[in-house]
């Protein structure tokens, strides 16, 4: 679908949060491509700090388990990450390491929701986030993007679809490599949701200001046609 370009865009900080699977990747990508602004997929910083702790083993997964912050701490601190742009979309470097598709894994899904429920990690991952958004222009996709990240965003939106919707666009975007049953991908998904909305440090929620939108029977075009209206009339309001 070819969408209307917008004249004399100012720079913006849009954010988009909802819960796993209701389409906020695609979503975003589309939109930042439209607008010529950049994506940035918060998601992906915690699940490498998920890669981290499970490629360090089990002292690392230890001091997760007995919420050893000050662990965690130290190996966030030792992490280089960088978002880099390729032909082939957006690339997490760890370490001067590519890690973009070793970070998919249904492991690296859930631990990557358990350790993001720790404080120390969210501590150590809000200045990189909030780095990464000075330049404006970009739209950022996560879970508190809106609440507690840039709660001065100039758009928030919050997106959400039916749990049966969400797991079975996860299992047709995983395709031949996912190894779990669609029954086993809902119910991950669920976990992840009660997981992400019920932890103390920045749940899942949507922002106050947040425009709420149901993609359960949109597509992706035309959830990006109802962000792009939205926009437009915040640019008109502003002018
Ligand atoms: O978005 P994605 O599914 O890649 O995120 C993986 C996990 O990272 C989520 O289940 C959530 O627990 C965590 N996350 C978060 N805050 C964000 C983005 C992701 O807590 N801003």
């Amino acid at each position: 679908m070819k969408f209307t370009p917008i004249n004399l865009l100012p720079k913006l900080i849009i954010t988009i949060d909802g819960p796993a699977g209701a389409g906020k990747t695609t979503v975003s990508k589309k939109l930042a491509e439209v607008l010529d602004y950049q994506y940035i997929d918060t998601g992906a910083l915690y699940r490498a700090v998920a890669l981290a702790a499970q490629k360090k083993g089990s002292a690392s997964l230890a001091s997760l388990a007995s919420n050893d912050d000050q662990a965690l701490a130290k190996l966030c601190r030792n992490l280089q990450l960088e978002f880099k742009s390729s032909l082939k979309g957006l690339v997490l470097f760890c370490d001067g390491i590519d890690i973009t598709d070793k970070i998919r894994t249904p492991e690296i899904s859930m631990l990557a929701s358990t350790i993001s429920a720790r404080p120390a990690v969210r501590k150590a991952l809000f200045g990189l986030q909030r780095k990464m958004g000075k330049k404006k222009q970009a739209v950022f996709e996560g879970r508190d993007m809106g609440t507690v990240i840039f709660p001065d965003a100039d758009l928030k939106f919050f997106l959400e679809a039916s749990s049966g919707v969400r797991a079975l666009r996860r299992f047709k975007e995983l395709g031949d490599t996912c190894s779990q049953t669609l029954k086993e991908v809902e119910e991950d998904i669920l976990q992840r949701d009660n997981q992400d909305s019920t932890r103390g440090a920045a749940p899942l929620k949507p922002a106050k200001d947040a425009i709420k939108i149901d993609s359960t029977d949109l597509s992706a075009d035309q959830v990006v046609e109802k962000m792009l209206f939205f926009i437009k009339k915040a640019i008109i309001n502003e002018n």
